[in-house]
């Protein structure tokens, strides 16, 4: 007997209204809807609500979330910002970075976010404090939440002494995924170089701040593609920022855009954080800053969106729900069809999963039941409405019940 079975609900890439079972945890039973239902100890009705595969946040950073009230001086440079939450982070304690990650996991779990990526700050600041308290909470959040954590070397490796050794300590802990941000650093080649072999050394994927410019000559992207194929970490390897590319000639970032898809890296936009910090040097025909995402689709790169920074000196807004990130982009990126949103609702879902390695994401058999029920009938308003998440569930255990106080009515 199925342990759930939601019946009528209108699902990613179909117009049929669909029965959706779950047993011990993964999708066991999918059918179109019918008269002839399974058994099941809870049926719940969509009443042709939309069900979507769980949102996941690919690029996020908890430990310097929600700084805003902590700030004496407000950032509008990218410099500006790293030197302010750089002082901040002298303040940082294990309570504090608790408190502030917990507020954003919470929130997140109420979107219906039910994977996410955080780049935990490692340095002879802050030393492991993040990274012990990001463990912890992954731990504590199991059940709700899969957390991957990547160790972050946002002062730079070797303009930082010791930052190494501490990358190197966080893995050993048990830190999913190592970080680079070659921009901050005083050698980009040899940074790179560090990031690859420990990567090699310890068997683990990247996840690089790889530019964070609008000037077109920042090409860390090359070496990357280069280091990915000499290392045969195709599919292993993600970039968050890339935003030089959009200030290149067309032809020039199309062939980059060619040569990452053969490279198999995935592309992550930070739409809110580009917006905000790139262009600020253009007093005309501002730019967006933000990377080409429409060309590296074209081209037949993996893209996801992530909110990347929540109220802090990088990105004074933000919420932690996927879907503002997602709409933001649709504005940004010209993505304003019917197809468009079914793109970026795969960039929150499907897309961010093979990024962030997760082997079985989406409405799917024997995939995990990770899913979210939504109060509209339209997949389309999902992105323009933003609406209600009626119910999530994690592993096929509901973590956020609204059914009753909406749907029932
Ligand atoms: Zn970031």
């Amino acid at each position: 007997m199925l342990d759930i079975l939601i019946c009528q609900v209108l699902i990613p890439h179909s117009n049929e209204e669909m029965d959706v079972g779950v047993e011990n945890g993964f999708i066991t039973y999918l059918s179109i809807a019918n008269n002839q239902r399974p058994q099941a100890k809870q049926i719940i009705e969509g009443n042709g609500h939309v069900l979507l595969p769980g949102l996941i946040e690919p690029h996020i950073h908890l430990d310097k979330a929600y700084l805003l009230d902590h700030m004496k001086q407000e950032a509008s440079t990218l410099d500006e910002a790293i030197r302010l939450t750089g002082n901040l982070k002298k303040d940082f304690t294990k309570e504090d970075i608790q408190q502030r990650s917990i507020k954003v996991l919470e929130k997140c779990i109420s979107y219906g976010v039910t994977s996410l990526r955080c780049h935990v700050e490692v340095d002879p600041i802050v030393g492991l404090i993040g990274v012990e308290t990001l463990l912890q909470l992954r731990e504590q959040y199991r059940d709700r939440i899969d957390l991957q954590l990547v160790t972050f070397p946002q002062e730079g490796i070797f303009k930082m002494k010791g930052t190494a050794e501490l990358m190197e300590e966080s893995l050993k802990m048990g830190v999913d995924v190592i970080g680079g941000i070659p921009y901050n650093d005083i050698y980009s080649i040899e940074h790179l170089d560090f990031v690859f072999e420990l990567a090699y050394k310890y068997d683990k994927p990247i996840d690089i701040h790889v530019d964070f410019s609008d000037d077109p000559n920042q090409l860390a992207i090359k070496d990357i593609i280069s280091r990915t194929l000499a290392y045969q970490m195709e599919g292993r390897v993600s970039v968050g920022h890339l935003t030089s590319l959009g200030s290149m000639p067309y032809d020039d970032a199309k062939k980059i855009a060619s040569d990452i898809a053969k490279a198999d890296i995935h592309v992550m936009a930070l739409p809110a954080t580009d917006l905000f910090l790139n262009g600020r040097g253009d007093k005309e025909k501002v730019r967006r800053g933000v990377t080409p995402v429409r060309l590296l689709l074209e081209a037949g790169v993996n893209v996801t969106v992530g909110t990347n920074n929540i109220q802090n000196p990088f990105t004074p807004f933000g919420t932690g729900d996927p879907l503002d990130a997602a709409l933001l982009l649709a504005h940004v990126a010209h993505m304003g069809t019917l197809k468009d949103a079914e793109i970026l609702l795969d960039m929150t879902t499907v897309n961010a999963a093979r990024a962030l390695g997760i082997p079985a994401h989406g409405i799917k058999l024997n995939h995990p039941a990770d899913f979210i029920l939504f109060h509209t009938k339209n997949r389309r308003n999902v992105l323009l409405e933003r609406p209600q998440r009626l119910g999530v569930w994690k592993k096929g255990k509901q973590v956020v019940d609204k059914i009753n106080s909406c749907v029932k009515a």
